[in-house]
């Protein structure tokens, strides 16, 4: 028999009528002849919820309580769905992180994923029934609750295919699929009805939030083959997988943007071997994911560099920083958390010019001004000012024609 995972985000069980129409469609695909596994969010905006009322009653938010606090959402969802489960006649069982075996490691509220053991959900299968699993969450190998990090539902899911050899994980959300563009801010954004691992990589990590990064690595690594689409309208949606050699790619397939980043720039480095690696070295021991770097020329012995970080480790960083002046005998730091991200993916711009150029001429012409810029083989990323980012997304998707 097909096994499939199918995952369904905040918006598809925001409320009781949403859960119904997900327990119709579940118990629907289970007696068309599929074993299924179901992964949830948590309803709604729960989670951003949660964050807030931690928030209101400590600003120190010991990273073990987070955790615990942020899995219960998950699991009303995993309870509520099984009992609608049950209503339809279908033999349903709730697994928090931890019964379903996800052991991590013990990085609060961004663990990794180390292991599945995955009995509790095969005895449910084997047996017919329907495991429902609470997304973003596990056990980690001290035996605390941990999470996954934002948007890790995703990643519960993929890496419980993966697990268990299902044959295609399914990601229900709120849009129709993966768009050239986040349809909040393109209207006339595209569905893509194909995209290649490598591509939902660079878009996922660029913005593109659809799927969270870590689910799509999951999915690259291990071969599985994601198909993302709507529990409104349930019609088919977008294909993840393998490149296929046979055919043409598209030079550019997306526009992404990402204001989730802030800069850090430190001045007056002088310009000697061994300073950069110190400085990022002692970030990178404090867990500070640094996305951007750029060096400027050197001028009378001294460069600056400026580099981006996620907003939430802005604080780290310059703490870090600073207390690193001294032996970096640098002049000093200055952040800045006005900035977003701008970038354009596409597998075909490998083997076509004129890309960046036409990048950065329709920037020009919007009146945009570009503060960094990366690449990789197949994306062009810019940093621009954030109250920009919008204006540069729908400016780009339209110069590349990409409607
Ligand atoms: P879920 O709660 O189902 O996990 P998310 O909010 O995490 O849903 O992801 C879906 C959202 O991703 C969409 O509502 C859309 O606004 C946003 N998004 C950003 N970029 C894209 C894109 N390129 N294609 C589709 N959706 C995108
Ligand atoms: N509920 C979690 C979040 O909002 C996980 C998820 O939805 O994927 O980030
Ligand atoms: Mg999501």
């Amino acid at each position: 028999m097909p096994l499939v995972v199918q995952k369904f985000g905040g918006t598809s069980v925001a409320d009781a009528e949403r859960i119904r129409a997900v327990a119709d469609h579940v118990a629907r695909t289970r007696r068309a002849g599929s074993d299924v596994v179901v992964v949830v969010s948590a309803m709604g905006k729960t989670t951003d919820d949660l964050v807030r009322l931690a928030g209101e009653v400590s600003t120190s938010q010991p990273a073990r309580e987070l955790d615990v606090l942020l899995s219960s959402g998950e699991r009303i969802s995993m309870s509520l769905l099984c009992m609608a489960l049950a209503e339809l006649g279908v033999d349903a069982v709730s697994f928090t992180g931890s019964q379903a075996g996800i052991v991590t490691d013990t990085e609060h509220t961004r663990a990794k994923i180390v292991e599945i053991r995955g009995d509790r959900l095969r005895e449910v299968l084997a047996r017919g029934g329907v495991p429902v699993v609470a997304g973003f969450q596990g056990v980690s190998t001290e035996r605390d609750v941990t999470t996954l990090g934002r948007g890790g539902s995703d990643t519960t899911a993929v890496a419980l295919a993966a697990a268990l050899g299902a044959d295609e994980c399914e990601i229900y959300t709120d849009v129709t699929g993966v768009f050239s563009a986040d349809p909040r801010v393109v209207p006339e954004a595209r569905r893509l009805a194909r995209v290649s691992f490598e591509e939902m990589l660079e878009m996922a990590a660029t913005g593109g939030r659809v799927l969270a990064l870590r689910s799509v690595e999951f999915a690259r690594n291990h071969a599985v083959p994601l198909h993302v689409r709507s529990s409104f309208t349930w019609e088919p949606g977008t294909r993840v997988d393998e490149e296929d050699p046979t055919m043409e790619q598209a030079v550019v397939t997306a526009v992404t943007h990402d204001t989730s980043e802030a800069k850090v720039t430190v001045a007056g480095v002088p310009d000697r071997p061994g300073l950069a690696a110190r400085l990022f070295r002692a970030l990178a021991d404090r867990g500070v994911n640094v996305d951007m770097i750029v060096q400027n020329t050197a001028e009378n012995g001294t460069t600056d560099i400026s580099f981006t970080v996620p907003t939430g480790d802005l604080e780290t960083s310059v703490a870090v920083t600073e207390g690193l002046l001294g032996a970096l005998d640098a002049s000093g730091v200055s952040s800045d958390a006005g900035v977003a991200r701008v970038s354009l993916v596409g597998a075909g711009m490998k083997t076509h010019p004129g890309v960046t150029a036409l990048m950065f001429e329709t920037l020009a012409a919007a009146g945009i001004n570009i503060e960094m810029i990366s690449t990789s083989s197949i994306r062009i990323s810019c940093v621009v000012r954030a109250e920009r980012v919008e204006d540069a997304v729908r400016a780009l998707h339209a110069a590349f024609e990409l409607g």
